[in-house]
Formats: C-alpha cells, sequence, structure tokens
C-alpha cells in the first residue's frame, strides 16, 4: 500500500527526509511550513518586517538540530488531532532549533519521551507512520534523539 504525508508539501520521504522551507529570494528569510506555492500565494509577503519581497524559494532544511524545549502531551488534543491509539497514550512534543536558525515543532519519534529529551541535545529528522487505513499509511515528521 501506498504511504503518503500526512501534510503535502512539507517533507520529503526516503532514507533521508528533509523539512522543506520557504526562502524569500529577497532577504533569504527561511519559514517553516512553507507558503503556498499555487497561483493564490501570489501575494505572501516576507515575514521579514524589514524586507518587501514576496517571492519564496523551497530549500530543504537541515536534519539535525537541536532541542530549543520540549513538553509531554499527556492530555488528549482536541480535534482536528487525531488520536492513532485507544485509550489515548501520551507522546512528547520537542522544539528544536536548526542551522538555519529557525524553530521547528513536532512530535518526537517513537519509541521515546521526555526523558530521552534535554535542552541542547541533538535530534535528528525522521519520518514514521501517523496512522493508516484501507487507502494506506500517512505518515509524518518526527524528531529522534541522536545517539
Ligand atoms: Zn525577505
Amino acid at each position: 500500500m501506498a504511504a503518503t504525508p500526512v501534510i503535502e508539501g512539507w517533507f520529503t520521504t526516503g532514507e533521508e527526509p528533509r523539512l522543506l522551507a520557504s526562502r524569500c529570494t529577497r532577504c533569504r528569510n527561511v519559514v517553516f511550513p512553507p507558503v503556498p506555492t499555487d497561483a493564490d500565494a501570489a501575494a505572501f509577503f516576507c515575514r521579514n518586517p524589514a524586507c518587501d519581497g514576496e517571492e519564496h524559494e523551497t530549500v530543504a532544511l537541515s536534519r539535525r538540530g537541536r532541542v530549543w524545549s520540549y513538553t509531554d502531551a499527556q492530555y488528549q488534543p482536541p480535534a482536528p488531532y487525531v488520536p492513532t491509539t485507544d485509550p489515548f497514550q501520551p507522546f512528547a512534543l520537542a522544539a528544536v532549533e536548526l542551522p538555519e536558525g529557525i524553530v521547528v515543532l513536532g512530535q518526537v519519534a517513537d519509541g521515546y519521551g521526555v526523558a530521552d529529551l534535554a535542552v541542547g541535545a541533538e535530534v535528528e529528522l525522521v519520518v514514521e507512520t501517523l496512522d493508516a487505513d484501507e487507502m494506506g499509511e500517512r505518515t509524518i515528521y518526527r524528531w529522534r534523539p541522536v545517539g
């Protein structure tokens, strides 16, 4: 069965997955999630208040970063969160600072929890199965502690 990203265009898959961000072509400011790239996106202005650029290019971010902050999701989030287990199983969330200078929030990889995290610790991007049904698997990016 096919495995498809739960959100189109936010990350690549394969052996070495990468997050996809948008970079302003004028000031090179990087934002994640990426800005829309369809025709409706023509008027998306750079978020750098000192820049009036409005064109962005897609760039792949570094796979490794350092934990900036983290927390434990002990209670099931409200919709549109889709529980994948019943009863709900707590998971950890990490905010990871990448060399590009941005912080990206994500779940922590299967099998890891807050006990495996520390501010400043190195983590790596992985793509794991979020859920699956008769249509196939849906995948999401997560942060996995390194070493
Ligand atoms: Zn800019």
